[in-house]
């Protein structure tokens, strides 16, 4: 039969696996899962997505404006091809033809205007959109790099908590004093983890209240079970 001092060490050995397993389960629900970064990464794709809109769009109005630009070019050309190609010698019909010039005239030199704006409205948008295109870029890696690294280190942990899992059961397994381990766990279970605390000077090493000389003195003497006054665990010198 161990004594009561072994037990309390055993006991003691199995609370350093717990602290271990309780901080590996917190660092594993911690861990950043990438959600974040996700919802950024299509919040850039979004955005990407309206500035290609755009782009297409004042493209479009500027491929249109073109045509629009050669057609009535074309147009002018032929009316003046008529006039000096001399066949025409109807005075009337020479007046509306230079007439009929001139309005292709202003039309061409809207157009000219409204192509230029266009022209540069383009050249923006399609800055823009090669900036949103890059911010899409490295916000997608980003998320990528972040659910990589989320997956590895979870799976460090898991690994590291089906070790640490298989040592405690081995090491309850091995105390004698069962209901002395379920009393533990029961301390444990309500004082934050930790069921057992080894003095610490004069005070208790679990929560740090100094302990009277009596119970200093009868912990480190170990014939009988001693707890802290304060917070209920175990005593163990
Ligand atoms: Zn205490």
């Amino acid at each position: 039969m161990a004594t009561l001092s072994e037990t309390l060490t055993a006991l003691y050995a199995i609370q350093q696996i717990d602290t271990r397993i309780q901080r590996a389960k917190r660092l594993q629900s911690t861990l950043d899962n990438g959600m974040e970064a996700a919802a950024q990464s299509a919040a850039a794709r979004e955005n990407a997505a309206a500035k290609r809109s755009i782009q297409h769009h004042v493209s479009g109005d500027l491929k249109d404006n073109e045509l629009k630009l050669d057609t009535v070019e074309a147009k002018r050309k032929s009316y003046q091809q008529k006039l000096y190609q001399g066949s025409i010698t109807n005075v009337k019909e020479l007046a509306n033809i230079e007439k009929e010039i001139e309005a292709l005239g202003r039309q061409i030199s809207d157009l000219d205007e409204r192509i230029l704006e266009l022209m540069e409205q383009a050249e923006a948008a399609q800055a823009e959109l090669t900036a949103a295109d890059a911010e899409a870029t490295t916000a997608e890696g980003h998320r990528t790099d972040t659910v990589a690294a989320f997956r590895a280190r979870y799976e460090e942990l898991g690994l590291e908590l089906t070790d640490l899992t298989r040592l405690r059961e081995a090491a309850a397994a091995g105390t004698e004093d069962k209901s002395l381990l379920k009393r533990y766990d029961d301390i444990r279970l309500k004082a934050g983890g930790v069921g057992i605390g080894r003095l610490d000077g004069n005070a208790c090493g679990g929560c740090h209240m100094t302990l009277p000389s009596t119970l200093i003195k009868a912990v480190k003497e170990s014939v009988q079970l001693q707890t802290c006054d304060n917070c209920g665990r175990l005593m163990l010198p």
